[in-house]
């Protein structure tokens, strides 16, 4: 009896050591870990996000430029310097903005992805000239190729989902749904939720007073306030009502006869907009001739504000 008691009290303490051993690797390697994660995530966020648990996770992917673009994780991961520039965040505001050194012209699209967006795409390759684009959720059989012009380096901005004027400037929470329901079908094709909006009909449109009196003004701080940063337009091609591809050139002419050094410039690539991808060429060699270069709008580009209408 009194070997198997001495037996059985070797065999306690032998547990509770291997228990009390097991424990501290086990604490020591947690620590280890957080302080491995801590110092990461530090070294390689330089500064607050809006999304920022999200963007963390993403971070441990490696970025891989041969990764498939069919796979929504490895696409996320490889547009990560994207993501983290031009994702909404409340900390961030178009105070940024500079004037570009060289007179630059800042292609924008709004109203698609539409038939016509491909069209588009594959001028702008042709001329090697990136622009901006201003998407709905109007054509949802087209939203994939939201996907498509950001791969190619376009920037993407939020325009509207339903582009209806009744519906969005019903009430400020009417805008707001709208805003999110496009940002959240944007997110679906680029894994994040862009800075850069457009008011429908800009911000010095007056529709929005039959349906809510002094929604710009309050929307104009509010979106701002929410991280977005708004872009208006210096100059159009007129395509917004119906053109030859001949008027719409003359009309660019005429509108971009001032020199400006910064020219935010609106375009449609709607359906129906056939007429813009027709003149779109000679816009382009039009600016090129009179010495602009190209470039997508990012958070120094002037948002050519206009004045509040509403
Ligand atoms: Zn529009």
């Amino acid at each position: 009896m009194a070997s198997h008691h001495k037996l059985s009290t070797a065999a306690i303490v032998a547990l509770v050591v291997l228990i009390c051993v097991t424990a501290i690797c086990l604490f020591a390697s947690v620590l280890q870990g957080d302080v491995t994660y801590t110092q990461s995530s530090t070294a390689s966020e330089p500064s607050a996000n809006a999304s920022g648990t999200e963007q963390d996770s993403s971070q441990d992917a490696p970025l891989d430029a041969t990764a498939s673009p069919s796979s929504a994780q490895d696409h996320t991961a490889s547009d990560d310097a994207r993501a983290k520039e031009f994702a909404v965040d409340p900390t961030r505001t178009d105070s940024e903005s500079v004037t570009p050194e060289q007179p630059t012209v800042y292609l924008t699209f709004d109203d698609g992805p539409s038939e016509n967006t491909e069209s588009v795409l594959a001028i702008l390759d042709r001329y090697g000239i990136q622009a901006t684009f201003f998407v709905t959720g109007i054509n949802p059989d087209y939203l994939p190729m939201i996907a498509t012009c950001h791969e190619r380096g376009h920037t993407i901005g939020l325009h509207t989902y339903s582009h209806d004027y009744a519906t969005v400037y019903a009430s400020r929470d009417a805008y707001w749904s709208d805003l999110n329901a496009i940002g959240e079908a944007v997110r679906t094709q680029i894994g994040y939720v862009p800075c850069f909006i457009r008011f429908p009909g800009g911000s010095s449109n007056t529709i929005s007073a039959d349906y809510t009196q002094g929604i710009m003004s309050e929307l104009s701080t509010e979106v701002r306030d929410a991280g977005y940063q708004y872009f208006d337009w210096d100059a159009s091609c007129g395509d917004g009502a119906v053109h030859t591809a001949d008027e719409l050139l003359a009309a660019t002419q005429a509108d971009t006869s001032y020199g400006y050094q910064s020219i935010v410039f609106l375009m449609h690539d709607g359906a129906g907009k056939e007429t813009t991808v027709e003149a779109l060429p000679s816009i382009i060699e039009y600016f090129q001739s009179q010495g602009y270069s190209f470039a997508a709008i990012d958070r120094h580009t002037p948002p050519a504000h206009h004045g509040i209408g509403n």
